[in-house]
């Protein structure tokens, strides 16, 4: 369906727990978030109603993120029931990776397309302090298997200044050796993170384009988001910038967002949400379809995390990154 800026909304992601077995800094405190009881989160019949609904209104590709997908319970098989949905095109997954290893099997079998995995350092201790205790090992077992399984497998990393910058050029060594793509993100003011901390996606190109000056603008389409990518002609792998914070790429913004506890969110940015809760509770779907129009009805053109007053105070983990 368009929204009231004529964009075509068409991608969903999916926030199906707001737990985690990671603590990364600027996502959730090392204490962990006051835990939801599993009695207010979505079950996994409600989250597929939601995304039947959601087909008809011409949303056909869905991420599940969270917290940490994997540690729910049967995510493989809501993976596998969500795209045997008809309509569905394609379902991803995003994951920190710590059990993604011991998973690759289900999710083939459910038919996964695609796999993200979030890495922001190549080196065991970092890792384990950024991620407050997650071990670099796992991650990179399972993103070993994710590439061996021939399934779409990006890594998506945040770099900060003075603490893991000076890896950019060993995660660009691992784009176009591994031949993967390797995204950049820059850090939002959501929930714990702080943009100043974050490396600007202008410094990382030109860091990027010094040391790999052949490196080009790649414009072949490599998925769902607003990434602009750099490649090497004839070499397989690309370099991602999701410029969040700098870059304007709302005007071709093309998602939704359902977090854990069925608020559907038009933008990142904003609190605004519209509550499926009230739907779910009707027998008949009308209703959950009208109430996902009115909360793409209510997409804003842009976001304003410039202007940290009107932004989202819930954490990432409660929203769904
Ligand atoms: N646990 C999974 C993972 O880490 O991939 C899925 C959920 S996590 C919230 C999704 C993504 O959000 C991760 O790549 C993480 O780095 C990113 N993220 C969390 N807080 C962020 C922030 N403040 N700014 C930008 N990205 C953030
Ligand atoms: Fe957990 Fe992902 Fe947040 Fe890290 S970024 S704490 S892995 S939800």
């Amino acid at each position: 369906m368009r929204d009231s800026f004529n964009r075509t909304i068409d991608y969903m992601r999916i926030s199906i727990t707001d737990r985690c077995n990671l603590r990364c800094k600027y996502c959730m405190p090392q204490e962990g978030i006051e835990k939801v009881s599993m009695s207010k989160i979505l079950t996994y019949e409600e989250i597929l109603r939601i995304c039947r609904a959601s087909v008809t209104l011409g949303i056909n590709r869905f991420k599940i993120t969270g917290g940490e997908p994997l540690v729910r319970k049967g995510c493989p098989d809501l993976c596998r029931e969500i795209k045997q949905i008809p309509g569905v095109e394609q379902v991803t997954i995003t994951t920190n990776g710590q059990l993604l290893k011991d998973y690759m099997p289900k999710l083939i079998e459910a038919g996964i397309d695609g796999i993200n995995i979030s890495l922001d350092s190549l080196q065991e201790d970092r890792y384990r302090l950024i991620t407050g205790g997650g071990i670099l090992s796992e991650t990179l077992k399972g993103l070993d298997a994710a590439q061996e399984s021939g399934i779409r497998t990006k890594v998506n990393c945040l770099l900060q200044k003075n603490f893991n910058e000076d890896e950019l050029l060993d995660f660009a060594e691992m784009a176009f050796g591994r031949g993967i793509d390797v995204r950049f993100i820059e850090i939002m003011p959501i929930g714990f993170g702080k943009p100043d901390t974050g490396l600007s996606n202008e410094i990382v190109l030109q860091r990027l384009q010094a040391a790999l000056p052949q490196l080009t603008l790649d414009q072949s389409t490599r998925g769902n988001g607003p990434a602009v990518y750099y490649a090497i002609p004839g070499k397989p792998g690309s370099i991602g910038l999701i410029s969040a914070m700098h870059g304007r790429f709302c005007e071709s913004c093309n998602r939704i967002r359902l977090t854990s506890q069925g608020q559907i969110k038009p933008c990142l940015c904003y609190e605004d949400s519209c509550d499926l809760k009230p739907a779910l509770a009707e027998q008949r779907d009308e209703r959950l379809v009208e109430t996902l129009r009115d909360a793409i009805g209510r997409k804003p053109s842009g976001h304003t995390f410039e202007d940290i007053k009107t932004v989202e105070r819930r954490s990432m983990v409660e929203i769904g990154g």
